[in-house]
């Protein structure tokens, strides 16, 4: 069996490199030219004929070398698709000749040569575990456990797969230095220290992304065939789809792909993973099929609103932008909800967490943890934290197993640190800075606390429709009404009138627009259905644009 190394740099035989040469472009290459430097984008992808690349990495201050490679071999990793920053340089090492292609046309190889293109991303998918974990530092976030700013740029970063290096201003020695070799001011945390030496003080998740090359600029003449918005199952399903179907797709996401699957630490019911696969796995192998097929996905780009303008349908991001589209797909999911109890907001992120991924899990290894909630995202949390805490205390309001499913429920009860208090709630929260104390009473009126720095909070979710804004039809608690569930009212407006069409099963109250996944009035909130709407919708937009309305 092929071992990772294998994997990650095979030569190509005779047959492989004869059809991609029929799809590059020989290019002569000199010993110490440069092919790719650090942070540059969009890179063509090099093969080598004869002569040697070595490919260098500049993470930890001095060159050090990856890997070198000789005829038969290929550069390139998983930002070659996704159109993000390298974070390598390939450096021709002995006089040669490469086989150059643009990303548009090694999409087209992968594309036509099925064999050679699993290869290929196999080994780009590869590449980058061993680069992670070869020491690589990536960027480096300077921070307090404590600060919740600091907080969100972690998971920020983990969520979005950004190699970082995390320096804790409170245990960590290397925060004095560095602070004191940039002349940096301890009050500026959280601080990004880029590659070039370059620092962002107060740093926010924009200064981040764009520190680590991942915000890209939008073209607003464009009109794209299909907007997604938001990167969950629904929308990345959506976009794999689209975009192999020949769509113009861009797709807009706020914070990371994946969305609440993506926080996940394994998901146990979806079709073909009888082991589970976990959020994270899921989510980096669907967003590479979709980038393999060309769809654009910009991260983080929040969009604040939807209009008409004409035939388009007209989106706009947090910072202005305006993309226009045949079509939208509204796939903005769910947010969780917050506990109802007085100074919530001066933990968030300092204490009181609502994801439990492996980053959250690992930072409360050997103590108590208070968790609220009992449906299944609680469950999977409770199994994620109790390989780490000391002990996790899971407060309900009702009892384990009224919206948990059994096998989860079996699980929870078969760990010896895991203790829960029934018909409980949280009634307050203590701390200074940070949260130090969690109190909970039962319905008689007795009241316990807990001394933690630990709070997870997994009690429902609301619709992501606020962007939404009267735009198109919601039902009662605001998630998304489309096809049958719509009023018949809607297919008499003029709009729809003019249309000679009622909705489609997916279309909302405004023609060419569609929703999918959790957003959905009526759906099953899984990450199968998800998928499942987010690929039927396609067939809808197809239709649409045929005949646009
Ligand atoms: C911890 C946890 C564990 C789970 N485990 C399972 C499981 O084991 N099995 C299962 O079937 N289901 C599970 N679920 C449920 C499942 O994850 C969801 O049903 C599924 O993710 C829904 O997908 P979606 O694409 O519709 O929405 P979401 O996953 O909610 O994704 C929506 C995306 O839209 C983005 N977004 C929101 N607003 C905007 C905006 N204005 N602009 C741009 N982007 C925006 C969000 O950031 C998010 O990434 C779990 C959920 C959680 C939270």
């Amino acid at each position: 069996m092929a071992n990772d190394h294998d994997v990650a740099f095979p030569t190509l035989s005779d047959k492989d490199l004869t059809a991609l040469a029929a799809r590059g472009h020989p290019r002569e290459v000199h010993a110490g030219e440069l092919l790719f430097v650090e942070g540059d984008r969009n890179l063509s992808f090099f093969v080598v004929q004869d002569g040697a690349v070595e490919i260098l990495e500049h993470s930890r201050g001095t060159p050090q070398s990856v890997v070198v490679h000789r005829p038969g071999q290929f550069t390139g990793d998983v930002d070659v698709l996704s159109g993000r920053a390298i974070l390598v340089t390939g450096r021709v090492a002995e006089d040669g000749h490469v086989l150059q292609l643009s990303t548009e046309e090694l999409r087209r190889a992968v594309d036509e040569l099925p064999e050679l293109g699993e290869t290929i991303i196999k080994a780009f998918l590869m590449r980058r575990n061993l680069l992670l974990g070869s020491g690589f530092e990536g960027v480096k976030i300077i921070g307090s456990r404590f600060s919740p700013a600091s907080h969100r740029l972690r998971e920020f970063a983990s969520r979005n797969a950004i190699p970082i290096r995390w320096i804790d201003l409170d245990t960590d020695e290397e925060a004095e230095a560095l602070l004191r070799q940039f002349n940096i001011p301890a009050s500026a945390i959280p601080i990004v220290l880029g590659r070039d030496g370059e620092w962002v003080p107060n740093a926010t998740i924009e200064g981040l992304a764009s520190c680590a090359g991942l915000s890209a600029g939008l073209e607003e003449d464009q009109v794209y065939d299909l907007v997604v918005v938001g990167a969950g199952p629904a929308g990345l399903a959506a976009s794999v789809y689209a975009a192999s179907e020949g769509l113009e797709v861009l797709t807009t996401e706020s914070h990371a792909p994946g969305g609440q699957a993506g926080a996940s630490s394994r998901i146990e019911n979806y079709l073909g993973f009888p082991a589970g696969i976990s959020g994270a796995d899921l989510t980096k192998n669907a967003l590479l099929q979709a980038q393999k097929f060309g769809a654009r996905i910009t991260v983080p780009a929040p969009v604040r609103s939807l209009g008409i303008d004409g035939g388009d349908r007209v989106v706009t991001l947090a910072d202005g932008t305006r993309v226009r589209a045949r079509c939208v797909l509204v796939a903005s999911g769910v947010e969780y909800r917050r506990l109802e109890v007085p100074r919530l907001r001066d933990f968030e992120g300092a204490g009181v967490y609502y994801a439990a991924t492996e980053m959250e899990a690992k930072q409360c290894k050997n103590e108590e943890v208070v968790l609220v909630g009992g449906g299944n995202s609680a469950g999977q949390a409770i199994v994620s934290l109790a390989k780490y805490a000391s002990r996790v205390h899971v407060v309900l309001r009702g009892d384990l197993g009224k919206s948990m499913s059994r096998y989860l429920v079996d699980r929870v009860q078969g760990l010896e640190n895991v203790t829960i208090y029934r018909d409980s709630v949280v009634s307050g929260l203590e701390g200074n800075g940070h949260l130090s104390a969690v109190h909970v009473r039962n319905g008689k009126g007795e009241e316990r606390t807990f001394e933690t720095n630990s709070l997870y909070s997994f009690i429902g979710c609301d619709p992501n429709t606020r962007w939404l804004d009267g735009c198109v039809d919601l039902d009662r608690k605001g998630f998304v009404l489309t096809g049958t569930s719509l009023s018949p009212e809607v297919s008499e407006t003029d709009r729809w009138r003019g249309a000679g069409r009622t909705p489609f099963l997916l279309e909302t109250s405004l023609p060419g627009v569609f929703a999918a996944g959790d957003v959905r009035s009526g759906s099953a909130k899984r990450v199968s259905s998800a998928v499942g709407e987010g690929a039927m919708a396609v067939s809808f937009v197809h239709a649409h644009i045929a005949r646009p309305v």
